[in-house]
């Protein structure tokens, strides 16, 4: 049975910072392919904003540097191309000053209809989020109905977290305020959502009987370089575990939704981060730093800074304060230059109680692992124990269970990038997938001590070498419990 897609109605998305980095690579090729698949209305316009002199032929050969770029030839029929550039049109606007806007007011003004949704994305650097708004606002463009779009960094702690959310609702009440973690638009990380409420399953062994612990990993294998200066005011605590590896633990360990609406699942969501509980900074969480090795730079190298203390690396324990989940540790883990580029939640169910084949040749008792595979190659495994066919006593291993169905979904079915789906729900209206500013501030709320703890402290980070899992004393705060960290492999 195929499920009915909601409709996008007509709409004017304006993308503040077109010519920029992330409008290139992830914007207009996602735009691109969700018009390739039909789902675009024909009316539909994209306006490129950003400070350059270009027109609208100029930004519209930019475009289609980027689709030759980013979207791979197979898909790019002419076509389908050229019905997608004549969506594209461009103004001058700067942020900072009264310079285009009357221009794009007129543009916008050009078009208008009863339900024709407006929607502007600030793909531009977060200093400008703020000003943005309050022009749009002024101007008169934002309606009443404007929708607004921003993404990471949201804040640099709670202080900032909170002026920013306050700055943005002086023009935008929360129901129109899109923020966008992409983690959140992966395939997998809905389908975790459909394989925990929409089975019966896993529900009664979801919880501190039955699971040993959470292991979240977000392992990078490139460096810093290029963006040194940038992360090095950041580190990965503020970069990666305050918004992707948080929301992604608030998917695993959230209760049900009374229903999947916006506020249902973020009321949800927003319970479990003020349930977690802070872990000792000594003991429970690592810091780390890739050094030099066969050539390649270390972080400092790369950071441009050589008395940097901030972290490329972190791994922590953290566990969740509620009837759910009591005593069952979650254990974080990031960082960049490791083995492999990977993410994945991994759920750890307990051993079985009585492990009846030791005599057996059997070995020691097995934990069955649900594994969720964010990218690359998103899917989810179930790690079965089974007989090894054949005689010669009762032989077991480990085979996982391939859950992402791909017969079931058929050979042609393509995996839509994040964006895709994320800038679609912008123009149907659908929060689900975005976080609420309040979720923001949890996060924040929780993160802050943490940092606060090690600047007291002083402590520098372990070194680690790249190519590697991290640190020793991540393997260790594992270890410790008698436990290990599943294996950072592509
Ligand atoms: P970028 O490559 O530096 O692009 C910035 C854009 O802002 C450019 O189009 C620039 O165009 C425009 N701009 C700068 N000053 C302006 C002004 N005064 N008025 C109007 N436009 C102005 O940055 P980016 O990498 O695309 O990142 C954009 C945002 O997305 C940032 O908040 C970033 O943190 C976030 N983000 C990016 C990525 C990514 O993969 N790149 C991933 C996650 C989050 P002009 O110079 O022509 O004005």
């Amino acid at each position: 049975m195929v499920a009915r897609t909601v409709p996008v109605p007509p709409f004017d998305l304006v993308v503040f910072g077109a010519t920029g980095d992330l409008a290139r690579r992830k914007l207009i090729p996602a735009l691109y392919r969700r018009l390739r698949a039909g789902q675009m209305p024909t009316d539909a316009r994209i306006v490129g904003a950003a400070r350059s002199a270009l027109d609208d032929e100029g930004f519209r050969a930019q475009a289609a540097e980027a689709l030759e770029e980013f979207v791979p030839a197979a898909e790019r029929e002419q076509n389908t191309v050229d019905a997608f550039l004549a969506t594209l049109s461009y103004v001058a606007v700067d942020a900072m000053s009264d310079s285009g806007w009357s221009e794009l007011r007129a543009v916008l003004e050009a078009r208008t209809g009863g339900d024709r949704v407006r929607a502007f994305y600030l793909s531009v650097a977060p200093r400008f989020f703020a000003p943005i708004a309050a022009r749009i606002a002024g101007s008169g463009i934002g309606g009443s109905e404007g929708r607004v779009v921003i993404e990471k960094p949201l804040g640099h702690d709670l202080a900032s977290a909170r002026e920013l959310n306050d700055e943005l609702s002086k023009h935008f009440p929360e129901c129109r305020v899109y923020r966008i973690d992409h983690y959140l638009g992966k395939e997998t990380v809905q389908n975790l959502m459909a394989l925990r409420f929409a089975n019966a399953l896993f529900e009664p062994v979801w919880n501190a009987q039955h699971v040993d612990h959470v292991q979240i990993t977000v392992a990078e294998s490139v460096g810093v370089a290029g963006r040194g200066g940038y992360y090095d005011q950041n580190g990965a605590m503020r970069d990666m575990v305050q918004n992707h590896l948080l929301q992604l633990l608030c998917l695993i360990a959230m209760e049900p939704p009374s229903q999947f609406g916006p506020d249902d699942v973020r009321d949800e969501k927003l319970k479990v981060l003020r349930a977690l509980s802070m872990p000792d900074i000594r003991s429970e969480v690592v810091r780390g730093q890739y050094r030099a090795a066969n050539g390649t730079a270390s972080y400092v190298d790369d950071a441009g800074n050589p008395d940097s203390t901030t972290e490329c690396f972190v791994a922590m324990k953290t566990g969740i304060a509620n009837w759910r989940w009591a005593g069952v540790p979650f254990y974080l883990r990031t960082g960049k230059r490791l083995r492999a580029r990977i993410s994945e939640i991994a759920v750890v169910f307990k051993a079985v109680p009585h492990w009846i084949f030791s005599g057996q040749g059997g070995g020691d008792a097995h934990q069955n692992v649900l594994a969720i595979r964010v990218q690359p190659d998103e899917g989810i495994t179930l790690g079965m124990t089974i007989k090894e066919p054949g005689p010669g006593g009762m032989r077991l291993l480990d085979a996982d269970l391939d859950m992402t169905f791909a017969e079931r979904l058929g050979p042609s079915i393509s995996i839509p990038d994040a964006y895709e789906r994320l800038v679609m729900d912008v123009i149907r209206g659908d929060q689900t997938l975005f976080m609420r500013g309040d979720e923001v501030e949890a996060a924040w709320a929780w993160i802050d001590p943490i940092i606060a703890a090690w600047e007291e402290r002083g402590a520098r980070p372990s070194l680690y070498d790249p190519g590697s899992s991290g640190p020793e004393d991540a393997l260790m705060l594992m270890h410790r419990d008698g436990r290990r960290w599943r294996e950072i492999a592509s």
